[in-house]
């Protein structure tokens, strides 16, 4: 898919509009980090013996004991959250503190018009 197609796409789908350098140096620049990123959990997952693994209090799921899974909390005997990142974001999401994409919501002031 060229660069034109993903633009046209990007304008259809989410009404939005940047030009081919911008898009160019997005590719370049942040999908390697966030490929990176990924690989780097998938194999902290599978190379990560149980007993250094931490379970999350909220969804359960037994994760590395990694700041890459779990926010760092100096006021915790390990220094990382109880709960996953994913279940941290997903609680923002809830509180409607964060939107979806993960952007700090601006408070609305008509919603506290009487
Ligand atoms: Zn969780």
């Amino acid at each position: 898919m060229a660069y034109e197609d993903i633009l046209e796409e990007m304008c259809a789908k989410y009404a939005v509009e940047y030009s081919p350098n911008y898009l160019v140096s997005i590719v370049s620049n942040e999908v390697p980090k966030r490929v990176a990123q990924v690989a780097k959990m998938l194999r902290l997952k599978q190379d990560t013996p149980k007993e250094q693994c931490k379970k999350c209090i909220h969804c359960g799921q037994l994760l590395p004991a990694d700041p890459i899974f779990f926010s760092k909390n100096n006021a915790r005997k390990d220094k990382l959250s109880s709960t996953c990142k994913e279940c941290d974001r997903k609680n923002r999401i809830k509180r409607g503190v964060v939107n979806k994409d993960g952007d700090l919501r601006k408070k609305d002031p008509t919603l506290f018009k009487v």
